[in-house]
């Protein structure tokens, strides 16, 4: 295995700064630089690109984004056992890293990158849904990012490439999909990690695009969406029926069948319905 640069080997890096995984952080940390190197060239090209990466641990995926090119990388982590670890890293690239000590859910990280930015993360699993939530729902689109890598939970990731039709199906699909392009890059086993997590996981890449596939308020699509997916085995003219009083109108108008349940529905249909909902 080639060294991607010339620090300390990761499990050195651990052993030196007593970096033992904390299961309330989610760390499961991964060592092989030559596979971080690898999720970070699923982000694409690097070098005019400021990347936020949450979660940095001992810093395997930060190096990996800094040998791959990265014009600068500001790395939010929330356990400061790992700040001498980065801070080495740091030196060895010097202008190029900053570390900010914070909580991910709490920190204006916009502010603290230049556009245009990227997101590469392998995240916390207990705030990554929540992460990827807030980085879909910024108040206008095109969002303040161009692209997010970021690795889940196998079951996590097969919900944001989902397709109409099937379990997965839901919130988060169309959530992702109505306004980004997005795939799964990457499968790893748990063994990939130290310590290996019960699941397997998945690196997801979305890019956002210029506008909505389909036109429709991202208020109303998502009370919408919301409140279908809710009760998702309910037909829609069952499950939506708080939402209008003439709500089998307004699905037939949305070109909808009141019978379908919600996990029939294409995203298109969705954002047909928001439109029939906005109106007055
Ligand atoms: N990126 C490293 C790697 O790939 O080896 C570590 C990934 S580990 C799955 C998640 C990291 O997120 C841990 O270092 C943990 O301390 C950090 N973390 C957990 N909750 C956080 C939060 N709310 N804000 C910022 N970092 C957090």
């Amino acid at each position: 295995m080639s060294a991607i640069d010339d620090l300390p080997p990761l499990r050195e890096v651990i052993a030196t700064h007593g970096l033992s995984a904390r299961k309330a952080l989610g760390q499961n940390f991964l060592l092989d630089l030559n596979l971080t190197a690898k999720i970070a060239r699923v982000a694409g090209d690097l070098s005019e690109v400021d990347v936020l990466e949450v979660g940095p641990g001992p810093g395997g995926l930060t190096r990996g984004l800094l040998a791959e090119g990265a014009r600068r990388v500001v790395a939010v982590e929330k356990d400061a056992r790992c700040l001498p670890a980065l801070a080495e890293i740091a030196e060895a690239y010097p202008d190029k890293l900053e570390v900010l000590n914070a909580d991910a859910l709490e920190v204006d990280w916009e502010a603290a990158l230049a556009p245009p930015r990227k997101v590469v993360a392998n995240l916390p699993y207990n705030v990554g849904t929540e992460l990827l939530v807030r980085w879909l729902t910024p108040p206008s689109w095109p969002p303040p990012w161009q692209s997010l890598t970021l690795m889940f939970q196998r079951e996590v990731a097969e919900r944001i490439v989902a397709q109409p039709g099937g379990k997965a199906y839901g919130r988060l699909a169309v959530l992702a999909q109505w306004r980004c392009s997005v795939r799964i890059a990457m499968n790893l086993p748990p063994e990939a990690f130290t310590p290996p997590p019960k699941v397997h996981s998945a690196v997801v890449h979305l890019e956002a695009l210029p506008e909505p596939k389909f036109e429709a308020d991202a208020n109303v699509l998502s009370r919408v969406v919301k409140a279908a997916f809710a009760q998702r085995r309910k037909m829609l003219r069952a499950g939506l029926k708080g939402f209008a009083p003439d709500i089998e109108e307004r699905l037939l108008a949305a070109g909808l069948k009141p019978t379908d349940r919600a996990e029939q529905v294409p995203i298109e249909g969705f954002c047909a319905l928001a439109r029939e909902m906005a109106k007055t």
